[in-house]
Formats: C-alpha cells, structure tokens, sequence
C-alpha cells in the first residue's frame, strides 16, 4: 500500500519497522471544551488509516494522547493554559474539566465508530517522563533557561525545519512575534515557571516549580509506549509547522535518533465559510449536537469520505444533509440484499486498489456504489461485509435500541398519516415523538428511531 508522507511530500510504500506489525502516534484532543466536527475529521482520517492497515494484515498499535496542562492560548509559549483558563470559568479543579471534556470527546469518538487506541495516555500522567526528556536535552546541551522557563535552542538542532521544510531565516519575516527573551523566533518552551502565577496545576522540577511545555507530552508519551523509532504519527495540517517539527527536534536530539518517525501523515482540514472550522470562533457542530438534530454520527462519517483527507472539505448544511441521505439509502439498500455467501472478488480488488493508494476513500464509496448497483453482480453481501471494515459504516446493522410501545405506536402511525399524505398529523406526531426523547427519519418506505441525546 501507498501512503503520502509529508517528511518527502512524496506517496511512498509503505513499510513497517517490525514485520506485520504498526506503530502509530496520534496527536490527540486538547480537553477543556466541546471537540467539534471539524476535529472528527482528523480522527476519522487516522482510524481510516488504522483499518486500511489492518485490512492489509498488520496488527496495529496507536496511542493518543489527551492534553490536559500546557497548551497555551498562543503559539509563541505566552498566554493563559487552555484548561486552567476553562476551569477558573466554569468554577471547577482541572481535573473535573479535562474528565468532563474528555469523556463527551470519547463518547462522539464511539458514535462515529472510530477504534479504540491501544492506549490513551494523559499528559499530567507523565510528567516524569517529560522532565527526564528536558534533562537529556540539557545535558546535551539544547537548552536554555530565560525568566520564564527552560526554551529549546533551535539554532543547535541543524535538521531543524526538515517537516515543513521551512526557511527558518526567512520564517515569519514579515511576522511580529513576541520575542520575550527568546533566542530565536523558532525557540519553543520546554518548561515554564509558575513565576508569580497563581496556578492550579504545578510540579516540582529541577529547574523551579511549574509545568510543560505543550509539545514535550507528544514526544515523551509516544517514546515511552512505542519505542524511538516508530512507524507513523498523524494529526492535522495545522500542528505541522510548530507542534511536529518541535516534537520531532526534542526527540530527535533528546533520545539521539536521527528518524524518530518514518511517516508523517497529515489530514486536511474540514473549513466553514472558507476558514477552519474552530473552537475559538464558537461556531461548531459536535457529534452529539448533529444525533440531536436526527443526523445520524455514521452519516457524519459517511460525509468525510467525500473528499480524499488530503483536500478540504467545506461544512454545510446542504452537504451534511446531502450525505444523510445518501446514507440512508445505502443502508436501505444493503439491508435488503440477500446473502449468497460468497464474495465478489474482481470488486474486492477493485476496492483494495483505492484505498492502498493513499486512503482513496471517495474512490473507494464509488466501487461500493457500482457494485450495489451492478444487477449481474454476485457475491455482494459477502462483499460489502469486507468492505465495511474499512469504512466503519455499520452497514448491516439495524438500530438496536429497546423501543416502548407507545413510541412504537407513534411512529407507525406517523409512518400511516405520511402515506396518506397527512403531512400535518405526521409533523405533529414527530413534534410529540420528541417531546417524548425520541428523534425519528424516513428511509424511503420506512423509519428509524432514535433516542436524543440529552
Ligand atoms: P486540537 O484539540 O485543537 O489540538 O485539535 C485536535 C486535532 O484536530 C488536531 O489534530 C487538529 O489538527 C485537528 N483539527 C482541529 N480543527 C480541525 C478542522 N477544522 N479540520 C480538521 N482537523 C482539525
Ligand atoms: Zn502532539
């Protein structure tokens, strides 16, 4: 199989380091707030990436991390924590924050379907590990201390830049960054002092009291988990400047390894009104928002295959309702497939051939729609079966949720008033459906049911 790697901007094959076996490190959530839509697609993109994998026989390790200190409100390693700053506002300890905002982040993670990682692993967990990282550096002679915390040199770590292949004279020329008493613009915080602050989360380290810096996490935890060589780390386009190039520099000087990782894989972004989708904007969409508003978190996953993880995809509300659909009749029309047990073999290879060439999902929903709609076609259950391991669709699964008699009975009769055109019976009994919790959507002739979530 081929895969892009943003290290050689080049679709390269892809070999493991261990045979039949895959490392992979994904950057995972900061959780002091609501993950939207917008980072689903980036997680979608690794767990795609993961089943394509496994369908080509590797077992596959992937650790994501959860950012719970350190991550500052600007990039230059000045401004408030993410989570402190949250949990001053919502009047709760930091814990409670970043278990609230994780555990919403990881029950959307299991409504689109997506894999559970070998290991989460927590930033506040590995503290150790990141000041034992910082001491290696010093030794080594990579960093420096200014009033405000240990920074790494840049200027030592002559491959710095080798990600985004950036010209670090040139860098940000035309860009005020705020110096403060930083060496050089790419200077990053490996430590920060808790100074005068008053912190909620601090640690005793050899250099003062205080906390990491954002970066170090990434590179301590997935040393730790997956080795010094790993195979690949994903996340999206915007951490590739300044969160991968750093991780790869402290690793890469820290632990003296020259290819700390083979392939660098990188997902593009889901964009609103021509901009990215974020969560400082305040104009986002969560998964469980979408299930309230009867918009199915597989449809959701469905819609990310309509554009390859290396092109935007723009947000709409016509385009989510555009792929609602079409899932719906997919699924309508898997469900009544009979089963031959057998499977279709020049479709398989078809499909193999899409998604080995660098996660060709769109490629891939279009041979699964040919094979649907091929009338002399055998073998298609069998086929799709395989097929949905990768996509994660669940195509052949019907809801399962223990439905009450009464809501059975609104249902059926809004089912009867709609096919007697009785439009406004029908809107008055899903008005009253939902009064009651429960969200309901035609598919062609029929209905599904839902619970909403409160
Ligand atoms: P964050 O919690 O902001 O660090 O984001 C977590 C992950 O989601 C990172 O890999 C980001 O690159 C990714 N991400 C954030 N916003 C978007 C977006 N609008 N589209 C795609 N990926 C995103
Ligand atoms: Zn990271």
């Amino acid at each position: 199989m081929k895969i892009y790697n943003t290290l050689t901007r080049q679709k390269e094959e892809f070999k493991s380091i261990k045979a039949g076996q895959v490392s992979m490190y994904t950057c995972g959530p900061t959780v002091y707030w609501f993950a939207h839509v917008g980072m689903f697609r980036s997680y979608v993109f690794a767990d795609v990436l993961k089943r394509v994998l496994t369908y080509n026989g590797y077992k596959v390790k992937q650790v994501i991390n959860i950012t719970d200190v350190g991550h500052l409100t600007t990039d230059e390693d000045f401004g408030d924590d993410k989570i402190e700053k949250a949990a001053l506002k919502e009047g709760k300890n930091v814990e409670d924050i970043a278990k609230f905002y994780f555990d919403s982040f990881h029950e959307d993670f299991l409504k689109v379907n997506l894999i559970e990682p070998f290991k989460w692993v927590k930033a506040t967990l590995h503290i150790k590990e990141q000041i034992d990282l910082i001491k290696k550096l010093e030794k080594k002679g990579y960093t420096y201390k200014t009033t405000d915390g240990i920074y790494f040199d840049t200027s030592k770590d002559i491959d710095y830049g080798k990600l985004s292949k950036k010209n670090i004279e040139g860098l940000e020329g035309g860009k005020r960054t705020d110096m403060r008493e930083k060496k050089n613009k790419t200077d990053f915080a490996l430590w920060k002092f808790s100074g005068d602050e008053s912190r909620l989360q601090e640690w005793a380290s050899p250099w003062g009291v205080g906390f990491p810096g954002w970066h170090l996490e990434c590179s301590a935890m997935a040393t730790k988990y997956l080795g010094k060589n790993f195979d690949i780390h994903t996340g999206g386009i915007d951490l590739i400047p300044i969160h991968h190039e750093n991780e790869i520099a402290q690793s890469e000087c820290g632990y003296g390894v020259k290819n700390w990782v083979r392939y660098w894989m990188h997902g593009a972004f889901l964009t609103l009104d021509g901009g990215k989708m974020s969560k400082s904007t305040g104009k986002i969409k969560t998964i469980s928002g979408l299930e309230k508003d009867g918009i199915d978190p597989l449809a959701y996953r469905y819609f990310t295959f309509s554009a390859h993880y290396r092109k935007p995809l723009t947000w709409s509300e016509d385009a989510i309702k555009t792929a609602v659909n079409s899932y719906s009749r997919l699924k309508s029309l898997v469900l009544k497939l009979e089963d031959d047990l057998k499977t279709n073999e020049k479709y398989l290879k078809s499909f193999k051939e899409k998604i080995d060439d660098d996660l060709d999902m769109p490629g891939a929903v279009a041979i699964l729609w040919k094979l649907i709609r091929d009338k002399k076609a055998s073998g298609k259950v069998g086929t799709i079966k395989r097929m949905d391991e990768v996509f994660g669709l669940k195509l052949f699964e019907t809801l399962k949720i223990e439905i009450p008699n009464e809501i059975l009975k609104l249902a059926e009769e809004r089912k009867k008033v709609r096919d007697k055109k009785n439009w406004e019976r029908g809107d008055e009994v899903r008005d009253e459906l939902e009064k009651n919790g429960w969200w309901i959507r035609d598919i062609g002739e029929d209905f599904i049911l839902g619970k909403i979530n409160k």
